[in-house]
């Protein structure tokens, strides 16, 4: 088994217009190469709104800057009457190689289902798109249900009909640490995270199970990665605000264990 490579995802959500991104892009880039960053040690993804991908593009490719490029969400169509939303086979043309699916924002002010989710992770695949599929509990569901009943059954619910050798990503994100500087324990991290493998173990064997990566998000910053990288199922992290600071996302990105 190949080991799992980290992964590093910058979620911007709804900030840095297409202007902002290219100074953002540049910026990071250029703080990691004069801090020696080796490439290849991680994989550094960057998910900026719909308006900026085309130019974030651009600046990837004409710059050779070795950063995967992601979307945050897109539609479960492919293509018609559909106002306002983006297609999966767009992102395709742009190079997106990700895509966020079911983050806890869209199923709280979108009212996205495990249904709807279902089939985003669906429309990601058939135009060859790697889903980051976002699971996780509330405080109140914690309470109630334990640590990792709902995102065991998220998951599992994304992964119906997913074929035993797609490519995904997963991402443990309990709302109640995303934006609120209210950090999960490295432990408890590690115990969702490896349920959330065993899931995938269930569904779809072992050797999925054991190449997919299952990263962390909720309040990462450059002080608490390390500890969650050293935890054995968490490989990776997937970050909100600390990806919009360039010295704090390097940071993150350049975690020693
Ligand atoms: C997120 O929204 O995916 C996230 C993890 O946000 P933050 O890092 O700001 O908590």
């Amino acid at each position: 088994v190949t080991p799992r490579t980290p992964f590093i995802a910058g979620n911007w959500k709804m900030n840095l217009d297409h202007l902002q991104a290219v100074a953002f892009v540049q910026k990071l880039h250029w703080t990691l190469k004069d801090a020696g960053h080796e490439q290849g040690r991680v994989e550094v993804g960057v998910f900026p709104p719909f308006t900026d991908l085309r130019t974030v593009q651009t600046l990837l490719d004409a710059d050779k800057i070795p950063f995967a490029l992601g979307a945050q969400d897109l539609s479960t169509h492919d293509s018609g009457a559909y106002t306002g939303e983006v297609s999966g086979a767009f992102l395709a043309k742009l190079d997106a190689r990700y895509v966020i699916i079911g983050h806890s924002e869209r199923r709280e002010y979108h009212a996205e289902g495990d249904d709807v989710v279902a089939a985003k992770v669906q429309a990601a695949l058939k135009h060859g798109l790697v889903p980051v599929i976002c699971v996780g509990e509330t405080l109140e569901q914690r309470e109630e249900s334990g640590p990792t009943a709902v995102s065991v059954a998220q998951l599992q619910a994304a992964l119906a009909n997913v074929p035993a050798d797609a490519d995904f990503v997963v991402a443990y994100e309990p709302v109640w640490a995303i934006g609120t500087g209210q950090v999960a324990s490295p432990e408890q991290a590690q115990e969702v995270c490896a349920a959330l493998r065993g899931v995938i173990a269930q569904t779809l064997g072992e050797d999925a199970a054991a190449r997919t990566r299952v990263l962390y998000g909720g309040s990462v910053k450059a002080a608490n990665i390390a500890s969650f990288m050293r935890e054995p199922d968490v490989d990776g992290a997937l970050v909100g605000g600390a990806s919009l600071v360039v010295d704090e996302f390097a940071s993150i990105i350049r975690y020693q264990k």
